[in-house]
């Protein structure tokens, strides 16, 4: 007997995954991605001896890398390296005030305390419940596809959504722990810049402070591509074959059924399709009207995460200042909240993160140079222009060389920016976005866009935009989630 054919759209994390999943399986696996190499969001290119993450720069929630290469009966040791960040990040909050988070949690402790005198406490109680949600998130909820509600509804899981604090903001919850807002702003970064506010997202997201403080910021030697790199090569150890420079244009399709995709004019046959490529773009502009679940008003009507102003800038000089991971919070956290969520707008004085893997990865830079990363999340959908950008270099430097002391610009030898137009030509990201959609409540589990096309039964989506949302371990459960609908399919 023939092996089914499922063609995977998109070669990011989520693609990888079911790619493989599906693979491992027996199904025969062809991966059309439109770039010329995998990794989408989570590319990297090289220039001038610099070597860049072009996205996530945060390896966090090591368990779940772990499972997922344990499913093909491999560890992520067979492929990568992986070191804990020691520090794990600093925050900048202003001349002479800034945190350098331990990594031991006795150490963190003592750092809550010097804050906020008997603030210790209140973290242990809410480390507690942050595991709590991460074990039942993650064991409970989280590999649901959420077709619907009726999935949430076993008493276990029901019982588990109250203690999860699904009903109450983020930040309602750390402010009945926390009365410094300095801790409230250190618990908050991660909320902020994967999408949402800490009003509009649920407690249940505290689980991400579980993962950040208990399991840590870990690295992958030579960046976080090589986890592109061995998800690629798992994929094809499993049988997946990879075309890329191919560009999926439509499908094809009958009686309720995709028959083919087009792309790099040619028909490519399917029993089974996974969209990994943005759910808004297949949706909207690669499926007819009469096959799409939802409308343009349906999709404006939802809260996007950021997109992102980006620099990846290359100096030849080090910047001892810096760690691999450093927070510049030391402007306006509610305005810059507000530009990206409540007025969207350019922010005035942002926040900026600063991500410098050479600090501790000889590879990634020239000797005696340093490669930098620093990010704005910005609201989708804003006016993109050269001019723009040319301000925010500026304003990203004038912020380093206040908090360095050091004079950088004469020193860049590299200079290449990355916002709202690049993400929408090469992802075709939805108004710019980076992240997909915002964590808010109602858009959580069954209230995201769905996995499972209704009109066409064997077109799934994955990736951020759908269940169970933004991040790189999301985004490769996500393919796991679609490729087991596959895999589990009945007529
Ligand atoms: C700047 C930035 C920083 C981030 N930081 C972190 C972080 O530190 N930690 C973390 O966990 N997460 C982070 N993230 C989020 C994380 O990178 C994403 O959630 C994840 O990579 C998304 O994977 P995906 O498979 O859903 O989508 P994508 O990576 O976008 O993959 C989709 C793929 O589909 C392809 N495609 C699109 N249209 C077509 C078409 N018509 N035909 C063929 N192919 C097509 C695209 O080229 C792309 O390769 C960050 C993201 C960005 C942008």
């Amino acid at each position: 007997m023939s092996s089914k054919k499922a063609i995977v759209i998109g070669a990011g994390f989520s693609g990888l995954s079911a790619a493989a999943t599906l693979a491992n399986k027996g199904f025969d696996v062809t991966v059309l991605e439109k770039n010329s190499m995998a990794g989408g969001r989570a590319r990297k290119f090289e220039a001038e001896g610099f070597t860049f993450d072009m996205g996530p720069s945060w390896y966090w929630m090591p368990d779940i890398f772990e499972d997922y290469f344990s499913y093909f009966g491999k560890k992520v040791s067979d492929y990568y390296k992986l070191d804990r960040i020691n520090p794990s990040y600093k925050i900048y909050f202003g001349p002479g005030d800034e945190v350098v988070l331990p990594t031991e949690l006795d150490e963190i402790y003592k750092l809550y305390e010097s804050i906020e005198p008997g603030s210790s406490v209140g973290l242990k109680q809410f480390l507690h419940e942050s595991e709590y949600k991460y074990r039942v998130g993650i064991g409970e909820f989280v590999r649901k596809p959420s077709h619907s509600i009726a999935e949430y509804f076993h008493w276990k899981i029901a019982a588990a959504g109250i203690k999860l604090n699904m009903l109450s903001s983020f930040g309602e919850y750390t402010r009945k722990f926390f009365k410094s807002e300095k801790i409230n702003r250190m618990l908050e970064f991660p909320v902020l810049f994967l999408g949402g506010t800490a009003k509009t997202t649920p407690a249940l997201y505290s689980m991400m402070n579980y993962s950040d403080m208990v399991q840590g910021t870990w690295y992958p030697e030579n960046g976080m591509y090589a986890v592109v790199e061995a998800m690629e090569q798992l994929a094809r150890e499993q049988g997946a074959k990879f075309v890329f420079d191919t560009e999926v244009n439509g499908f094809e399709t009958n009686s309720g059924k995709v028959n083919a995709v087009i792309a790099g004019g040619k028909r490519w046959e399917a029993d089974f399709i996974v969209a990994s490529a943005d759910y808004h773009h297949v949706e909207q502009e690669l499926l007819d009207k009469a096959n799409r679940k939802y409308d343009e008003k349906y999709w404006d009507s939802r809260v996007l995460s950021p997109s992102s102003m980006i620099f990846y800038l290359g100096f030849d000089t080090r910047i001892p200042k810096l760690d691999h991971h450093t927070l510049l919070f030391d402007e306006d956290f509610e305005g810059h909240a507000d530009a990206i969520y409540k007025d969207p707008h350019w922010p005035e004085n942002p926040s900026v993160y600063l991500s410098c893997t050479s600090r501790t990865d000889s590879n990634v830079a020239p000797e005696g140079f340093e490669n930098v990363m620093a990010l704005i999340p910005v609201a989708p959908g804003l006016e993109d222009t050269e001019e723009i950008r040319k301000k925010y270099l500026d304003l990203v430097l004038m912020r380093m060389e206040r908090y360095t002391g050091q004079s950088l610009r004469e020193h860049i030898v590299f200079e290449r920016s990355y916002a709202h137009r690049d993400f929408e030509q090469d992802y075709h990201a939805y108004k710019g976005n980076a992240y997909g959609l915002a964590n808010t409540l109602m858009q959580t589990a069954f209230l995201k866009p769905k996995i499972r096309n209704p009109k066409l039964k064997n077109l799934f989506y994955a990736g951020q935009l759908t269940v169970p949302g933004p991040g790189v371990p999301p985004a490769i459960i996500s393919g796991q989630i679609a490729a087991n609908e596959i895999i589990n399919y009945k007529n």
